[in-house]
């Protein structure tokens, strides 16, 4: 057998064991470059699929190999970046698709029986790392059978980090293997609402959601404010349950920390399968960049991949918006992406073009707290008080680049060694704690919405 072919053989074995998008990410782009002396040189497109690969497989690859005839004691990774299959890779360094480029789009199922759904949002298109492996093989799981493997399904993590993608991607493959189902996406925003306009017009709610076969409502964190249509839903989800029908929920938080939830919609969520969605790490991120990039027709040099990774650290949103920036600045200038023109962009992003006034930040810092503005600023020392204030001291300091004496004067501090302290200690809470760090990336968002 060729080397080629024994490689093949590898790689058919390796695939069975895993979802497609992993395979896709981490096995694309591979071949045998050399065999010597039991030593076996494998070509991997860039420095992630490498790690990753020698981190993850290099055992079963070495197994692999050997069964299949070309007996291997040691396994080397090098990089080749000759086989990348972007799209226009011989005419420049990079080249987005002409205009009229046939783009073969998963195919659109008729209106009736889906609503909410975008097909952009595919398992094929969601790259898969430690911190959303979970939630990936669950919802794979329920698209595979809806209703039968994990009901509820709820999903939960800190905003851009991928959820709405996931359970979209649910209901797209759903509707793609039985387009008979009804599948219903729709955000408790909006769920509230309706339910809202059915009472004023004093018509019948929840038929339409209890029809569902498959019924995927996101952010559902805002239900718990909305005291009548919790107790709406709750009959919507016992009907859906009872009858095996999948539903799938996402939120910003667990189930136990939604505040205003009954506690028997809360035991409901917790039925089924919790899983939490963590902001990934930087491989992850790597390896989104160079997804995304790709599918862009671009291709991203390295150095710029791994800068654009390094800085950009808690979102998938923001992470995919810089990329764009970076593909339309140069695309405009007929530049190539280089690791100058990300630094200069992203030093942009930076400072922000929205203008933020300290007002801002101390209204949306209250309202995301639910404290007082007036106890932001005024004399309270208890802890609820305390820790948004230091919130807003910091914000102050980091978005807005204020002094301390500055910081201390605009939130009634005589001292500004207080400001001082609070900042430093959210700075390293945003190392260590969890939740401040998503308190500050939620009030970030909001701030800059
Ligand atoms: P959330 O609902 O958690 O706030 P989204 O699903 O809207 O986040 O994700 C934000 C953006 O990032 C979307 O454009 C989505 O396609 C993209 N994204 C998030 N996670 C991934 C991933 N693992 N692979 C590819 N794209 C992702
Ligand atoms: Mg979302």
């Amino acid at each position: 057998m060729s080397n080629t072919a024994v490689w093949k053989s590898v790689l058919g074995e390796i695939e069975i064991g895993l979802s497609q998008a992993v395979f896709q990410t981490w096995f694309k782009n591979t071949h045998i470059s050399n065999y010597s002396e039991k030593r076996t040189e494998i070509a991997v497109a860039n420095i992630f699929t490498k790690n990753q690969l020698e981190h993850k497989f290099k055992k079963q690859i070495i197994e692999l190999l050997t069964k299949h005839g070309l007996e291997t004691s040691e396994v080397i990774f090098t990089i080749d970046t000759s086989k990348l299959s972007a799209p226009s890779k011989q005419a420049r360094p990079f080249v987005k698709e002409k205009k009229g480029t046939v783009i073969t789009k998963p195919k659109l199922s008729t209106p009736n029986n889906t609503s909410g759904l975008n097909p952009k949002y595919t398992f094929d298109n969601y790259i898969v790392g430690s911190s959303n492996e979970l939630a990936y093989a669950a919802c794979l799981a329920s698209a595979s059978d809806p209703g039968n493997k994990y009901n509820p399904l709820f999903i939960y993590g800190g905003v851009g980090l991928g959820k709405t993608h996931l359970m979209q991607a649910v209901g797209n493959k759903v509707v793609s293997e039985n387009p008979n189902m009804k599948i219903l996406y729709i955000s408790s925003e909006s769920f509230i609402r309706e339910f809202v306009k059915s009472i004023r017009n004093k018509k019948a709610f929840g038929d339409v959601y209890r029809t569902a076969d498959v019924l995927i409502i996101d952010d559902i964190q805002f239900i718990g404010s909305a005291e009548k249509t919790q107790e709406e839903f709750f009959h919507t989800f016992n009907q859906l349950h009872q009858h095996n029908k999948q539903i799938i929920m996402s939120c910003d938080k667990q189930p136990k920390s939604i505040p205003g939830l009954t506690e028997r919609l809360q035991s409901r969520f917790e039925w089924g399968m919790t899983i939490d969605i963590q902001q990934p790490d930087y491989e992850t991120r790597c390896a989104i960049l160079q997804a995304k990039a790709s599918s862009s027709g671009f291709e991203l040099p390295q150095d710029t991949t791994e800068y654009l990774a390094a800085n950009i650290q808690t979102n998938i949103r923001e992470l995919e918006g810089s990329l764009n920036q970076l593909i339309a600045f140069c695309e405009i200038r007929s530049l190539s992406p280089t690791l100058e023109t990300a630094k200069a962009l992203l030093a942009n992003v930076r400072v922000r073009p929205k203008h933020i006034s300290v007002r801002d930040v101390v209204t949306k810092v209250a309202k995301h707290f639910d404290i007082q503005e007036a106890d932001i600023k005024g004399p309270k020392r208890d802890k609820s008080i305390v820790i948004p204030r230091q919130v807003a001291m910091y914000l102050l300091r980091s978005e807005l680049h204020l002094s301390f004496p500055k910081i201390a004067k605009e939130l009634g501090r005589k001292d500004h060694t207080t400001a001082m302290h609070s900042v430093e200690k959210i700075e390293k809470s945003l190392y260590t704690d969890n939740l401040v760090r998503q308190n500050v990336n939620e009030i970030k968002d909001i701030l800059y919405a």
